[in-house]
């Protein structure tokens, strides 16, 4: 192919992904991916994908909150996403210290978290009475793979994902830059060579 046929090819596809999104469609992919905030994972690269195939939500863990299910709730009734994939992460923040560590901390500087307003917006949200449900809400884990394989079985739970949705979960390997299945080992060249 001639350079300017390539290039051609590439106006001409992101024109048709423009105009397609603006008539409400969805992403290339028709994909929702669901990750951590955290600035170590390279999403497109990790999935080799470019940023008209997927929608992206991120947040503290990459973990489903009321928040993940809205937007996931939008993107598959409204807007043809027919895929969701979950990405957790190796050394996330999320496991540095405990719920309790996070609640005590915001009690320690006046944050008085019974009866707790989650949204100005809509203050009829309110987490009731119980730093049990305080540090719940706030999400805190200790087991990356445990975590990981939860998270899809809680997006599956909600009545507002249909079951056909396919939901996926995989961890990003921050120390060798490599995704895995959950409780999978990444099998290195080293390994190979004792079997
Ligand atoms: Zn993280």
């Amino acid at each position: 192919m001639l350079m300017h046929e390539y290039i051609d090819n590439e106006i001409n596809e992101k024109r048709e992904w423009a105009s397609r999104r603006k008539s409400g469609h969805s992403n290339d992919r028709q994909l929702l991916i669901i990750t951590c905030m955290d600035e170590r994972i390279p999403i497109y690269e990790a999935l080799g994908i470019a940023t008209e195939e997927a929608h992206i939500f991120r947040n503290a863990g990459g973990i489903i909150t009321d928040d993940v299910i809205r937007s996931a709730m939008l993107c598959v009734h409204f807007l043809d996403i027919r895929e969701i994939i979950i990405i957790n992460h190796t050394d996330c923040e999320m496991m540095a210290i405990s719920g309790s560590t996070v609640v005590d901390a915001l009690n320690q500087i006046g944050i008085n978290t019974d009866d707790m307003q989650l949204n100005p917006a809509l203050p009829e949200l309110i987490l009731k009475d119980q730093s049990e449900h305080v540090k719940q809400w706030i999400g805190m884990f200790e087991n990356i793979d445990d975590t990981c394989e939860k998270q899809v079985a809680l997006l599956q739970a909600s009545e507002l994902i249909p079951n056909h949705i396919v939901i996926n979960s995989y961890i990003w390997q921050v120390e060798s830059s490599n995704l895995r299945r959950p409780y999978e080992k990444i099998v290195t060249d080293a390994d190979d060579n004792t079997q």
